[in-house]
């Protein structure tokens, strides 16, 4: 029955075939021969299968989760150095007729108060996040056909795209909207959407389907499948995830890593990027009624162990953690961070009203952009605003390729340390910017080639002077 080239959802993600992982990963969680052969393997950065990466998970023996951790930062140095790309979410509507339990937006929650931003706030609130420093959108929405069509969205991104305002501008605008047709992510992929990014929430679809009484989300097989329509669409880069705490970490986990091995296999490239979050207290949502809370040690671990199985493969984490639950995940995997978060609908440009009682969740890490770059620095990270590969074209089979044949540090290094650049001059306070500076000038002579730390070189100077966007 479990069949990873299957465009069927219970035949991908195989019920039975994560129960024998799980027990399969219990019978050997002390298997010293196996566990080494598996660290082993992970040694080569080609990744792991959903089995293999299960017993690694339930390893018991605290020598070789040491090991696991390990390779999980070398793992991290070798694909990323020490670059974090940032990104900030974009709520543009918390209208939603699905009744998802762990969600204050669902529609039978009345104490919320509704709202869907029209184009004149949009620009408003991408005003604010330009003024920030922001680059890269996360843009979301509830599900509403009638309250927020996709013409909507289509038209939001448009909007978004066309702001300019002093030397800001959005380059890449990723989308997180509920499972449509292959006609509606058509739209998306001609929108120049960046990725598209749907969490699963479980995977286990008993559960699911408690989770999600009602509303068209209530199909676990639809829902599921959503990656191989917007895929089929032509949407390059998808990103997947769930939402640990509904379900057992180690089903979540399993049922991650073989939806990523079935969109390989199908596709020829798994997802762009895979996000952890946890749940969360909000409105109307108590996260002690979930039976299946993981602790940070867990949740480091599952980051470390994703890290050695999907090398290639950005993992995002969002302001819902705290800033020490971030400091310890950035060092065995986590690549993408938010910052500056806002998680309600116009908190951007009217933040204490919009935030009163309409939040999404709580955000834990409640520090501005600025005090999280100002952080990351300190910590020798290269906070990057970069988003080359997507406005050159490098997407899909076509990042993979760039990652595998090492271009990966050639560019991403320089690019990290121009668009830095423009942070600073454009952004940054006084103690950001001159911890910044210094960072700069010691990261460019990293850059290996001669010929590219001389033209980053250049570009930094004009980039001083007033010009904007170069890229590698
Ligand atoms: S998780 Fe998404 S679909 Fe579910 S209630 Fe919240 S906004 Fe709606
Ligand atoms: S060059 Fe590409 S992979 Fe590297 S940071 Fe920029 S967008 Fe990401």
């Amino acid at each position: 029955m479990y069949n990873p080239k299957s465009s069927k959802a219970p035949e991908f993600i195989n019920h039975q075939e994560i129960l024998d992982t799980l027990a399969y990963a219990d019978e050997n969680k002390t298997n010293v021969k196996l566990i080494d052969s598996i660290i082993e393997k992970a040694r080569l950065k080609k990744g792991l299968s959903h089995r293999e990466a299960s017993v690694l998970l339930a390893c018991e023996l605290e020598d070789r989760n040491e090991e696991i951790f390990a390779l999980a930062n070398q793992i991290k140095q070798d694909f990323y150095g020490n670059r974090i790309v940032m990104f900030a979410p974009l709520y543009l509507s918390n209208y939603c007729i699905n009744g998802c339990v762990y969600c204050p937006y669902h529609a039978q929650n009345k104490t919320i108060p509704r709202k869907q931003l029209s184009q004149e706030e949009i620009k408003k609130e991408v005003i604010a996040l330009q003024d920030m420093g922001h680059k890269r959108l996360a843009l979301e929405t509830g599900e509403d056909p009638v309250n927020c069509p996709i013409e909507y969205v289509l038209e939001s991104i448009k909007t978004i795209y066309g702001i300019k305002h002093e030397n800001g501008e959005i380059r890449r605008v990723n989308v997180n909207i509920a499972a449509t047709t292959v006609e509606n992510y058509k739209k998306l992929r001609d929108a120049e959407i960046g990725t598209y990014i749907l969490f699963q929430e479980t995977y286990h679809k008993e559960s699911y389907e408690q989770l999600h009484p009602t509303g068209p989300k209530h199909n676990y097989d639809y829902h599921t499948e959503a990656m191989d329509r917007a895929m089929t669409a032509g949407i390059d880069d998808v990103g997947i995830g769930v939402l640990f705490g509904l379900e057992m970490y180690r089903y979540e986990f399993a049922g991650l890593l073989m939806h990523a091995e079935h969109l390989e296999s199908i596709f020829g490239v798994g997802p762009h990027t895979i996000s952890v979050p946890r749940i969360q207290p909000a409105s109307d949502i108590d996260p002690d009624s979930f039976d299946n809370g993981i602790d940070d040690d867990i949740f480091i671990k599952i980051v470390a162990c994703i890290r050695i199985s999907v090398p290639y493969t950005g993992m995002i984490m969002s302001t819902r953690e705290s800033q020490e639950c971030r400091e310890k995940t950035l060092k065995v995997g986590i690549s993408q961070i938010s910052g500056g978060s806002k998680t309600s609908v116009g908190g951007y440009s009217e933040p204490c009203e919009a935030d009163k009682d309409s939040a999404q969740f709580d955000v834990s890490d409640q520090r501005t952009l600025d005090e999280v770059v100002n952080w990351l620095m300190g910590l020798g990270y290269i906070p990057s605003f970069c988003t080359a590969c997507y406005r050159e074209g490098r997407t899909g089979d076509r990042f993979m390729s760039f990652c595998k044949s090492g271009q990966i540090l050639n560019y991403c290094h320089p690019n990290a340390l121009m668009t830095l650049k423009e942070y600073l001059v454009d952004y940054a306070s006084e103690s950001t910017s001159k911890i910044g500076e210094k960072l700069i000038a010691a990261e460019l002579e990293k850059v290996p080639s001669e010929k590219v730390k001389a033209l980053a070189k250049d570009h930094l100077e004009r980039i001083q002077e007033g010009r904007r966007d170069f890229r590698f």
